[in-house]
């Protein structure tokens, strides 16, 4: 039998961090002040332009935060924010799901649910309605 010489054509696994499969917008993001908290290993420094820079080695957010800023946001009540995840989070990311525009959610509610599933977090939930129609 001949070798191979394509690839079988399967579906990519690509982290997907944002949904637009209807009218609302889901995010995944994650709470940078949190990852501090919890000391987490993947969380580095370092300095550039007189300032302390932190950000994920792991690449789950993307941007560099100027620790600062972040240790005085920590003092507001509603603390630093989230940021948006540009990969999968970790089981140990302190991370969530954004909705915007969720005057714009079907009736049917979401075609995506797979979406809500973090890591090592509760998975969704399918309710059946066994009421008799009349
Ligand atoms: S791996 Fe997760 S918990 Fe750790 S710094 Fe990155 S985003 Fe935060
Ligand atoms: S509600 Fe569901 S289908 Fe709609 S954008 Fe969010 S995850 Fe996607």
């Amino acid at each position: 039998m001949g070798a191979m010489r394509s690839r079988l054509p399967l579906a990519e696994q690509r982290d997907e961090v944002e949904c637009r499969r209807c009218g609302v917008v889901c995010q995944k993001v994650i709470h940078p002040q949190r990852c501090m908290e919890q000391g987490c290993p993947f969380l580095y420094a370092y300095e550039a332009f007189g300032h302390k820079y932190a950000g994920c080695l792991q690449g789950v957010f993307g941007v560099a935060i100027d620790v600062e800023h972040l240790t005085r946001a920590r003092k507001r009540r509603n603390g630093f924010g989230a940021i948006r995840a540009v990969r999968e989070p970790l089981p140990m990311c302190p991370a969530e799901i954004e909705r915007a525009y969720e005057h714009r959610a079907e009736p049917l509610g979401c075609i995506n649910p797979e979406f809500f599933e973090l890591a090592d977090r509760p998975s969704f939930r399918v309710i059946e309605n066994t009421r008799p129609t009349a």
